[in-house]
Formats: C-alpha cells, sequence, structure tokens
C-alpha cells in the first residue's frame, strides 16, 4: 500500500510541477517583455526629446497663437497637422504664426 502510494504520488504531482514550471516560464517571460516595454518607452521618449531640443522655442520664434498679416500656420510648409510644427516646440495652432513662416508651393 505505501509503494503503491509512493507510485501514485509523484504522477499526481507531476502535472502541478508542471504547472509550477510553467507559471516561473511565464513569469520570467512577462518580466522580459515588461522590461522591453520599458527600454522601448525609454528610447521614444528620448527620440522626442532630441527632436524637441533640436526646434526653436516658441519664444525665439516669436510665435503667436493669431495670425500676422493673412499668414497661418496652417499655410506654412513647415506645419503639421493637426498641433505641431517641423521647427517650433509645443503645441501649434493652426490659426497661429511665427517669424519662420514659409508659404506652401
Ligand atoms: S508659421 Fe512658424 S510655427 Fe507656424 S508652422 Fe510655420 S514655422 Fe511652424
Amino acid at each position: 500500500m505505501l509503494v503503491e502510494k509512493t507510485v501514485t504520488k509523484p504522477s499526481q504531482e507531476a502535472p502541478n510541477q508542471l504547472i509550477e514550471i510553467s507559471r516561473r516560464k511565464l513569469m520570467r517571460s512577462a518580466t522580459v517583455i515588461v522590461s522591453g516595454a520599458i527600454v522601448l518607452a525609454g528610447a521614444i521618449t528620448a527620440t522626442h526629446a532630441d527632436a524637441d531640443a533640436a526646434k526653436s522655442s516658441q519664444k525665439a520664434a516669436d510665435y503667436q497663437t493669431s495670425p500676422k498679416n493673412g499668414q497661418r500656420c496652417v499655410d506654412c510648409a513647415l506645419f503639421q497637422a493637426p498641433s505641431s510644427c517641423q521647427v517650433v516646440n509645443g503645441t501649434i495652432s493652426r490659426a497661429g504664426w511665427c517669424n519662420l513662416f514659409s508659404a506652401k508651393s
């Protein structure tokens, strides 16, 4: 009777051991995925920060949220819809203007 139980138990525990191994693998995989996501998010943030650093500040470009002499950001070749600019930092209004205005051709 004791021998039979000893033989029976490992076979009954085997599925539990497999589940435990699977949990470990799952946790390792989850850790790798989360770590990768953090690294990727950092890289994206760094790229975005680098792009912003290369642009002029709104103050340096004399940016204003209203048109000037009929010129508006939406008519500028450097405007990026919906609210960005290739050369000026920050949120840019379609109706705005700055001294870097370049009319669309
Ligand atoms: S007018 Fe200035 S802020 Fe507006 S899109 Fe053109 S360069 Fe950018």
